[in-house]
């Protein structure tokens, strides 16, 4: 039974008094961490009230990278019993540490989401994410498991096996990229099938990366279901941090598990519920690597008011995009520097590049176009077609995405004026601001 009602519905004097209790909880295993030992000490003093929260500092992406490995281990080695690892710059990963208390409590949460939306024992649910150091596989697969679902631990495999398990073992709930769940469709198509009719499909969990609502709404159509927007982040545990209910009007954040703040993206100042600004999130059960005021850079509001639906804990909006340059590309996340820094090792590669992300059937296509070193053209058509390849499979190599790569002549992109503009954004749904 994951329908946590006494803690779904909590009064607002209630949850935040259990918030104030394991905030200062928080901050004592923060303090065993050599980062959060350095910058609060030894002894972090409590906080009185919640309001006192914007007195302790923010924390980055950039730290978490730079106090690569263990800077952030809160916990002893010994406890630690995962861990999880985001994509970042090249260089250090960020990396998440799990304690066998986190993974029970972030498999709890996960059914929690689940269960919300509708789903039960006897559904049985297709895991399309990838599975490995990303959460979004494990994370889901794990909460399923114990919610009791079959769950069919497939991952990111091809179209063609995903539609025959889902006819085959009749899925009814299944776990995909948005924009996978609009090109699957096409499949579908493809094979003489309909998505609406020759499925047992009823829903289906849809993030990892930005998408509309019409992008949902158009998902419900074609499949004939009902589409769950499901948020998360490495950091916080992954999956299970944010998830709408039946309602589907904004995504309730777990608010016994993590503390919400909206921010101004540029002064790090507190903005009020209704005003969209960077979504800033506090761990407060975690073992293994709790982060207080960590800078999500996703872009978003608190919903004010209530919820139909009775749950007390509020509501964040649909991510309308990010405050750095991180792009998702088909759920990846990947920097433009990543890429930069890929292309620079290479010789015969010149300083000029275009990154352009362009949408087709659904599927985003990272393009690639750099000026070759002014001597690599004098060399033979088969010399230039092997720095192709290298290029191709260095960019593969370093994000997980293939490339459409372009080698041109020396000087044939246009030279910005002012600062370069190194990443042209094509998609429809592709969202920077609120
Ligand atoms: P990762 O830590 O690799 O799982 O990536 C987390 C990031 O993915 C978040 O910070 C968001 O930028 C993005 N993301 C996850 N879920 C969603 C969602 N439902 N809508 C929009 N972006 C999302
Ligand atoms: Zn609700």
């Amino acid at each position: 039974m994951y329908w946590n009602r006494e803690i779904e519905t909590l009064d607002r004097e209630a949850l935040e008094q259990l918030q104030l209790k394991r905030l200062n909880c928080t901050l004592d295993r923060a303090a065993g961490a050599p980062f959060y030992r350095d910058r609060l000490g030894g002894n972090a003093r409590h906080l009185r009230a919640l309001a006192e929260l914007s007195s302790l500092p923010f924390t980055t992406k950039a730290e978490l990278r730079d106090a690569f490995p263990y800077g952030f281990l809160a916990a002893p080695l010994e406890s630690i019993v995962r861990l999880h690892s985001s994509s970042g710059t090249t260089g250090n990963p960020t990396v998440i540490y799990h304690t066998r208390e986190d993974i029970e409590a972030w498999q709890d949460l996960v059914a929690r989401c689940m269960y919300m939306t509708g789903m039960r024992r006897n559904d049985v649910f297709q895991n399309m994410m990838g599975y490995g150091l990303f959460t979004g596989g494990l994370g889901f697969h794990y909460g399923a498991e114990k919610l009791g679902a079959m769950t069919i631990p497939i991952g990111p495999g091809t179209s063609k096996r995903q539609i025959w398990f889902l006819r085959e073992f009749g899925t009814t709930v299944m776990h995909i990229l948005p924009s996978y769940a609009l090109r699957l469709s096409t499949h579908v198509r493809e094979q003489g099938l309909d998505p609406r009719a020759d499925f047992k499909l009823r829903m289906a969990y849809i993030g990892a990366e930005p998408h509309t609502e019409e992008t949902r709404q158009k998902i419900q159509e074609t499949w004939g279901i009902t589409a769950f927007n499901s948020y998360g982040l490495s950091e916080m545990c992954g999956p299970g941090v944010a998830f709408e209910c039946p309602q589907q009007n904004g995504m309730h954040i777990w608010e016994d598990q993590f503390l919400v703040e909206i921010v101004d993206p540029d002064t790090g100042a507190p903005l009020s519920d209704g005003e969209c600004g960077e979504l800033v999130l506090t761990s407060i059960t975690r073992m293994g690597t709790p982060l207080l005021r960590y800078r999500t850079r996703d872009l978003t509001r608190i919903l004010p008011g209530p919820c139909a639906c009775g749950r007390t804990h509020r509501r964040i909006d649909r991510i309308r995009g990010r405050s750095d340059d991180m792009m998702i590309i088909n759920g990846v996340n990947i920097f433009p520097l990543q890429i930069e820094q890929t292309l620079m090792r290479i010789s015969g590669i010149g300083t000029n590049y275009l990154i352009e992300i362009h949408e087709d059937n659904y599927m985003d296509k990272l393009h690639v176009s750099v000026e070759l070193a002014p001597d690599a053209f004098q060399g033979t058509l088969g010399q230039v077609e092997g720095l192709h390849g290298r290029v191709c499979a260095a960019i593969r190599e370093e994000t997980g995405v293939t490339p459409v790569v372009k080698l041109l002549e020396a000087g044939s992109l246009p030279a910005a004026e002012g600062k370069a503009v190194r990443v042209v954004d094509l998609r429809k749904q592709s969202g920077r601001g609120c």
